[in-house]
C-alpha cells in the first residue's frame, strides 16, 4: 500500500514545459497545487541511472529534499525496437544542440539511425513513462506505463511535444502530434503511469 498524497502543494520535478503542462492537466481533479521545479529555481540533477524508474527516483528525491515538499517526477522516453531500445533513457540527449534541445533534430537523428541500421517498416517503438512521488522524509512510490506504436516519416502534427509527431500509436490514424491532447491523454504512456499513481497515492 503506497502512502497517500494529502493535498496541498506538489512540486513537479521537471524543467520540461511540455511535461509540466501535461502533468498539471492530469492532476487538476485531485486538488494538488502544482508548482514546477523551474518556478522554484531548483537545479536539474544528473540522470545517472540506466532505467526510467531509477532516473525518476533521482529527480523526485532531489526536488523533495530541496523544496521540503512532496515532489513528482517523470522520466520518459522513446525506445525503438530496430535500434535495440535506443534512444531509451537518452531520448532527451538525442535532441541536444549547443543552443538547447531541438526535437525536430532529435526525430531526424532517430530516422537517420533507422536508415543506418538498415531497418524496414513497420518501425516498432514504444514510449515509457516512470513516475516517482517522493516525500521530503525519503519515502517514495514509483509507477510506470507504456504505449506501443510505429514511427512514421515525415513527422506529422504540431500538437503535443518532443517526439510526438513521428509516433503513431497502434490502431490509430493520427500521430500523437496530430491528436487532440485529450485523446493522447486517454492512451499515452504517461496516462497509464498516472492511472497507477492515482490508484496508489491519490485515492482514485
Ligand atoms: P527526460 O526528461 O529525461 O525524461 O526526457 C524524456 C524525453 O522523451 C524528452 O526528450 C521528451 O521529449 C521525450 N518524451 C517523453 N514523453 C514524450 C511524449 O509524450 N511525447 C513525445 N516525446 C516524449
Amino acid at each position: 500500500m503506497s502512502r497517500r498524497f494529502g493535498g496541498g502543494r506538489l512540486v513537479i520535478a521537471s524543467h520540461n514545459t511540455g511535461k509540466v503542462r501535461e502533468i498539471g492537466q492530469l492532476l487538476v481533479p485531485f486538488g494538488a497545487e502544482v508548482i514546477s521545479a523551474g518556478d522554484l529555481g531548483l537545479g536539474e540533477p544528473d540522470e545517472t541511472e540506466d532505467s526510467f524508474s531509477g532516473n525518476a527516483r533521482i529527480k523526485a528525491h532531489a526536488a523533495a529534499r530541496s523544496s521540503g515538499l512532496p515532489a513528482l517526477s517523470d522520466d520518459s522516453g522513446l525506445s525503438v525496437a530496430a535500434l535495440g531500445g535506443e534512444p531509451g533513457v537518452r531520448t532527451a540527449d538525442w535532441a541536444e544542440t549547443e543552443s538547447g534541445r531541438d526535437f525536430r533534430l532529435g526525430m531526424e537523428r532517430v530516422w537517420a539511425a533507422l536508415g543506418e541500421a538498415g531497418a524496414r517498416a513497420p518501425f516498432a517503438a514504444h514510449f515509457t513513462c516512470a513516475l516517482c512521488l517522493a516525500w521530503p522524509d525519503g519515502e517514495d512510490a514509483v509507477f510506470a506505463g507504456e504505449v506501443h506504436g510505429t514511427l512514421v516519416w515525415p513527422p506529422r502534427g504540431e500538437k503535443g511535444f518532443g517526439y510526438d509527431p513521428m509516433f503513431l500509436p497502434d490502431g490509430e490514424e493520427e500521430t500523437f502530434g496530430e491528436m487532440e491532447p485529450e485523446r493522447k491523454h486517454a492512451m499515452s504512456h504517461r496516462a497509464r503511469a498516472f492511472a497507477a499513481l492515482v490508484a496508489g497515492c491519490f485515492g482514485g
